[in-house]
């Protein structure tokens, strides 16, 4: 009987939001009043559309016959002896049509945009990333897309904004304030308030005004599914021990999380980038170093000054370059079901290298976070034990990068 009352105070956690999007105390509409009412008809259009038989089946189909779903898990049988304890299984984002799981709600909220018969969609990027698979997904069901960049971004991610305009996109350079991703949202902002009618804003990552760390989380609740059958599937129906994921905004990461939420035995490990080392002002580890505050239009932990803007952060890997962080993972951190670490720079090549070099897998910079813990957190554990890592990206655009930063060109 015990076994239910836990299990029905945790059948909750998939139940986050609220109507308002509060994941406990975080998240919510922190917006201007006539922003809310947009935000809330865009709640009230997903939660009648998400349901709708013709999204689902549209959805499921791009799935499966233009991303490539299901992503497989492979056993990494030589970094898993190479570590010398757990057993590692890799969940392959990497594989993905555009290489990374920001297809999955790319797709996603293309398609709403469609069927809310939005004419244009806005979206802002820092390292190119999003705009890319933003740019795919509009391509793909056929609706105008405007990408804003800060230029600073732009000489630096070059190969990102070529793809986004043979893909079709408009690419805005935004020349206002420090050049980057922040003066990029203020901007693609502007740009969206001029029609929110018939524009749709779309956001990157499990972050911003409800509904949207709700909608991004369901578009990649899918990684969780897959993952778990599959994991029972290659292992006599068993779960894994561990699931780790990188946390920038968070996305990736809670799409894994959500597969095994009310699996309480299933020890859920979010892995944030330390940077140069959390002792220095040169790291992005929002969820251990971070305090309450607002960013974006929503409630989360925040890496702020005592006036409460947000502090300069850093990564190696720009898709985690972020000072919030999503809610929900804001409200796992404080009930303890999930537990947040850090990984450094240096950490992270050693593992881009490690995995590269035993597997003949090349991971994004920003999912090497996630390997680096991993190969840590195996050394640790006994051979039976079993580690579930989400490979988020493959890293090909960090390739050049790194080759440089190790002398290996
Ligand atoms: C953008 C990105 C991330 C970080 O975003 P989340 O929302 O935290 O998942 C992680 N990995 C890759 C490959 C990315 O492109």
């Amino acid at each position: 009987m015990k076994g239910n009352v836990e299990n029905n105070a945790m059948r909750d956690l998939n139940n986050v939001p609220d109507n308002n999007g509060f994941f406990g105390e975080f998240g919510g509409q922190a917006v201007p009043e006539d922003l809310k009412k947009i935000m809330d008809e865009i709640a009230e259009a997903y939660k009648n559309i998400c349901k709708s038989e013709d999204f689902i089946n549209e959805l499921q189909s791009l799935a499966k016959y233009y991303v490539g779903r299901p992503s497989p898990i492979y056993f990494a049988q030589r970094l898993t002896e190479k570590c010398g304890g757990a057993k590692i299984f890799i969940k392959r984002e990497d594989l993905n049509h555009t290489g990374a799981h920001k297809i999955n709600h790319s797709i996603g909220e293309a398609l709403l945009a469609k069927y809310m018969n939005k004419t244009k969609v806005i979206a802002e990027t820092g390292a190119g990333q999003h705009g890319v698979a933003m740019a795919t997904a509009c391509a793909l069901v056929g609706l105008d897309c405007e990408i804003h960049m800060g230029e600073v971004d732009v000489i630096k991610e070059h190969p990102n904004v070529t793809k986004m305009k043979i893909l079709g996109a408009n690419v805005i350079t935004v020349t206002s304030g420090t050049k980057t991703l922040k003066d990029a949202v203020d901007s693609a902002f502007v740009e969206y308030l001029k029609d929110p009618q018939n524009y749709f804003y779309a956001i990157g990552s499990v972050v911003g005004p409800h509904p949207f760390p709700m909608m991004v989380r369901d578009f990649q609740s899918v990684i969780g599914r897959e993952a778990k059958e599959q994991f029972a599937e290659m292992n006599n129906g068993a779960l894994p021990d561990y699931v780790v994921a990188c946390v920038g905004g968070g996305s990736n990461a809670i799409g894994m999380f959500s597969g095994f939420m009310n699996d309480l035995g299933v020890k859920l490990i979010g892995v944030e980038p330390a940077g140069h080392g959390l002792d220095t002002d040169h790291h992005a580890a929002t969820m251990t170093k971070g305090t309450k505050g607002e960013i974006h239009g929503f409630k989360c932990y925040v890496l702020q000054d005592e006036q409460g803007e947000p502090l300069p952060v850093h990564s190696i890997a720009s898709g985690l370059d972020y000072p919030g962080v999503g809610p929900q993972h804001c409200l796992l951190k404080d009930i303890k079901r999930a537990e947040y670490v850090s990984a450094t720079d240096k950490e992270c090549l050693d593992a881009f290298i490690t995995l590269s070099r035993t597997e003949g897998i090349i991971p994004a910079l920003e999912s090497s976070h996630a390997i680096a813990y991993t190969m840590k957190l195996a050394k640790t554990l006994p051979k039976e034990a079993t580690i579930l890592v989400n490979l988020s990206g493959r890293g090909d655009k960090d390739a050049d990068y790194v080759a440089k930063k190790l002398n290996l060109i």
